[in-house]
């Protein structure tokens, strides 16, 4: 959609053809958090109203970053950097929320339920696509921002493979009352919390708390997004039964409580409080980097091309940014088409590339913190790290910083 945006804007014509029925299919309303990267690329590609609509419908920014263990007992704080310019800071919002955002003003060219199944090239580069209800479209390029399960990709780059990250997770949200605020320690309210637990176990809990407030609704019309605490948990799918990936909401709250016996019970409480529609599993994945491949008039963004485990938690910002730079190429320069793919796709292979391995060294199931005997040890030495930074004042400062390193706050593209 940011891609959309940002060609009409341009004054290219424009179709996107999504397989959900409604704007609100299919969406979890998990948090992202939305670095310089994904900021600037929706403030370049969105008209200014609808810039403005997202700035006024994020959560507000966290304050800091905690480390915790399974008992919810600091190991580290570190504060994040204030709000300082609304295009070029750190931003959280549900995904839910952003998705509305960026249907706004695109009645026209946005047709639900179009479920793609194929494309066919012609001679002279166009590029006609195939939907399973029978219809087709033709244009002269074909972008497939269809995710991980890309099937633009899987015609466009058979080789091309997503593989298993060996982690799973699980998410939910929590409503947030006076209860569940209470429950959370002092630390963690204000920004982000990162519980790193024995067994290669973690969790990351949000918490949104949105400009409308607790008492009133977001300004978009289909966004049922009110004031609350996201939390994943993850680890090896080992530590997970067979088929979890398969269970309900309520069923995932109670393999949560299952595998958590010894964390804090508030924690615990924060699982059993959550709503179960709002529960969900992933199967952390990762794509596999291929050799760069002759450009022509299909190309891919985001997820179908570089899907990255959440360790750096810039999948969103990088298909934002991957938008970003198509519009730049397509729309600038003379020559034919394909050499302006070609352009794009030289440097989101690069950049996304990059993303994926430094995502996967942060989260994936090769992680000493899996191994049984090792994990131990390796989950000591994490803690260690962290207690060392939390007293040694220049070791906090080069933290701090490379918080921020690989979010786009010091790129100008
Ligand atoms: C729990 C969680 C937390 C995350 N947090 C962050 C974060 O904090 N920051 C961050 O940068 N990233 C985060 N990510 C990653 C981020 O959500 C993804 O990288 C991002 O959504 C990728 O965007 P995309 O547009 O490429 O793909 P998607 O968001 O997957 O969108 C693909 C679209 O294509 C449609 N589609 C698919 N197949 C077809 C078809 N055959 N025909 C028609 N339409 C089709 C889908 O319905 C969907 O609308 C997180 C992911 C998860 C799961």
């Amino acid at each position: 959609m940011c891609l959309a945006h940002g060609l009409r804007g341009a004054g290219v014509d424009v179709e996107v053809y999504e397989r959900h029925r409604t704007r609100t299919g299919g969406l979890h309303g998990y948090r992202v958090g939305i670095d310089p990267d994904g900021s600037r690329a929706l403030n370049a590609c969105l008209p200014p109203d609808v810039f403005d609509l997202f700035t006024r419908t994020c959560a507000r920014a966290p304050e800091t970053f905690a480390f915790l263990d399974e008992r919810l007992r600091r190991t580290l704080t570190v504060p994040l950097r204030p709000p300082a310019d609304d295009v070029n800071d750190e931003k959280s919002v549900s995904r839910m929320t952003l998705r509305q955002v960026l249907y706004t003003g695109m009645q026209d060219v946005v047709r639900f339920g179009r479920v793609f199944t194929h494309y066919e090239q012609h001679g002279d580069g166009t590029v006609t696509a195939h939907f399973a209800d029978g219809s087709t479209a033709t244009g002269d390029v074909l972008v497939g921002a269809d995710g991980t399960n890309s099937r633009v990709r899987a015609q466009r780059l058979p080789h091309a493979r997503v593989e298993d990250s060996g982690v799973v997770a699980i998410g939910g949200k929590v409503p947030l009352t006076d209860e569940t605020r209470a429950l959370l320690p002092e630390g963690v309210f204000p920004g982000i919390g990162l519980v790193i637990a024995p067994h290669g176990f973690a969790c990351i809990l949000h918490v949104l708390e949105f400009p409308w407030g607790p008492a009133g609704v977001s300004p978009l019309p289909d966004d049922p997004t009110g004031d609350h605490i996201n939390w994943g948990i993850s680890a090896h799918r080992d530590r997970f039964p067979a088929g979890v990936t398969g269970f309900d909401g309520a069923r995932l709250i109670a393999q949560t409580l299952a595998m958590t016996p010894r964390w804090s019970p508030a924690l615990r409480r924060l699982f059993a409080l959550t709503d179960p529609a709002s529960c969900f599993p992933i199967t952390v994945r990762t794509s596999v980097p291929v050799p760069a491949w002759p450009s022509d008039t299909v190309t891919l963004l985001g997820d179908a091309i570089h899907t990255m485990t959440p360790g750096q938690g810039v999948g969103a910002n990088t298909a934002l940014r991957d938008a970003h730079h198509l519009v730049r190429d397509l729309t600038s320069g003379d020559g034919p088409v394909s050499g302006r793919i070609q352009v794009y796709e030289r440097r989101m292979r690069d950049y996304g590339f990059a993303a994926v391995a430094a995502s996967k060294a942060r989260t994936g199931g090769d992680q000493l913190v899996h191994r049984p005997v090792v994990g131990r040890l390796a989950l000591t030495g994490q803690r260690t790290f962290l207690r060392v930074i939390d007293h040694v004042p220049a070791f906090r400062r080069r933290f701090e910083a490379s918080l921020y390193t690989t979010r786009g706050g010091d790129r100008e593209d």
